[in-house]
């Protein structure tokens, strides 16, 4: 139950399975082709979508290599763990690098990026999460989009905790770079990443200067037009990902969000049932970020939950260590996981602290879990 890796289902496991596909068989190729024009629904993009074997990290790095020049201002939005990989990478590749420093569990706010902007108008790129999954922070990215277009600017949002769990329409939004990873609502295990780049990006792309060669997106491009990637086909993983984008076409893109909201829902009732508060101030359904009350160790209550309960949740990072619990709401999670999940953060919390939990709260919170997901259909 973590927010990436998450389940995997198990006609996608059964397709991983199978045995090695060479990439320039017709077969291949043309799951490749297939592939690229499914994934052009879930960005919302009339632009080519590129599959780029490597963690989602890399797909961050090849948005912003192919756009950068060193020397070039960038403002990087930094409101937790995925921020800050942003602003050090441009930092590595030479980039003139300006924070946005946001409290963790909060989301930057519009203004706060147009009055940078305003105040360095030299700035060229913005980098953001969409969700920063280290907070489970939700950034309003059309509202940022609206801001930096009016700019000479480019947005570069790192989606890899959005895409696929709620809407993210690239082009209607008007994002330069998205980025995508495959082990994150595409429920698929880790290792592809996915990078779409908007016309004016195109632009810019010709004329960066930062040194690339693994992720030189021309090249890419390139080999695309070929019907090909530039290097071997990540096969297995490319045909699991067809799979899945079959299934998110056959549900429709809605019910695929809305199932995950009511995941998220069922997860936030129950946490609120038992006392616990959200600690992302506009929390993304993809996740939830729960604040644990300051006598109750983190480290402790998720090792006991996955000993005595077997379930696996991801705790804070840094300076969130033991403050925080995240619960993933992506990947193939049942009714019956999530009721798990509660059981076990309830039941745990008691063991942990019976002067403080009830056995009438656990009750509580499962009743209250039980009733939004019976509210829609799984
Ligand atoms: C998971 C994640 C990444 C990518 O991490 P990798 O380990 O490189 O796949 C990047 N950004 C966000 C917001 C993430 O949730």
């Amino acid at each position: 139950m973590t927010p990436g890796p998450v389940p995997v289902p198990q006609n996608v496991l059964d397709i991983l399975a199978q045995q090695m596909e060479h990439h320039r068989t017709p077969e291949f190729m043309s799951v490749l082709a297939r592939v690229w024009e499914r994934l052009k629904g879930v960005f919302g993009t009339r632009e080519r979508v590129f599959l780029l074997t490597s963690t989602g990290s890399g797909g961050m790095e090849a948005a912003l290599v192919n756009v950068l020049s060193p020397g070039d201002e960038v403002l990087a939005i930094v409101s937790g763990k995925f921020g800050e990989r942003w602003a050090e990478m441009a930092q590595v590749y030479g980039a003139h690098v300006h924070r946005l420093d946001i409290e963790w569990g909060k989301a930057v706010r519009p203004e706060q990026v147009e009055a940078t902007l305003r105040s360095h108008p030299n700035i060229r790129i913005v980098m953001t999460q969409a969700c920063e999954t280290s907070t489970g922070v939700l950034h309003p990215v059309q509202e940022i989009a609206a801001i930096v277009r009016r700019t000479g600017a480019l947005l570069l949002v790192d989606g890899i905790t959005a895409l696929g769990a709620l809407p993210m329409p690239m082009d209607a939004w008007g994002i330069d770079a998205l980025v995508g990873g495959s082990q994150k609502a595409f429920m698929l295990p880790t290792g592809l990443s996915l990078v779409s780049f908007s016309a004016r990006a195109w632009e810019r792309i010709e004329t960066a200067q930062c040194p690339r060669f693994y992720f030189d997106i021309r090249a890419e491009r390139d080999a695309n037009e070929n019907g090909e990637t530039f290097f071997s086909s990540n096969v297995p993983l490319i045909k699991a990902l067809d799979a899945v984008l079959h299934d998110f076409e056959r549900l429709g893109q809605a019910r695929v969000h809305a199932r995950i909201a009511t995941l998220s829902n069922a997860t936030q009732a129950a946490a609120r049932a038992l006392g616990l508060t959200s600690f992302a101030q506009s929390p993304s359904p993809s996740l939830s970020a729960l604040a644990l009350p300051p006598n109750i160790d983190g480290q402790k209550l998720r090792a006991e939950m996955e000993k005595v309960h077997r379930v696996i949740v991801m705790g804070g990072q840094d300076r969130l260590k033991g403050k925080i619990i995240r619960i993933g709401h992506m990947g193939f999670i049942r009714d019956e996981d999530c009721m798990a999940t509660v059981t076990a953060l309830g039941r745990t919390l008691m063991h942990i602290r019976p002067d403080l939990f009830s056995d009438t709260q656990v009750a509580a919170a499962e009743q209250a879990a039980r009733e939004e997901l019976a509210a829609s259909p799984s």
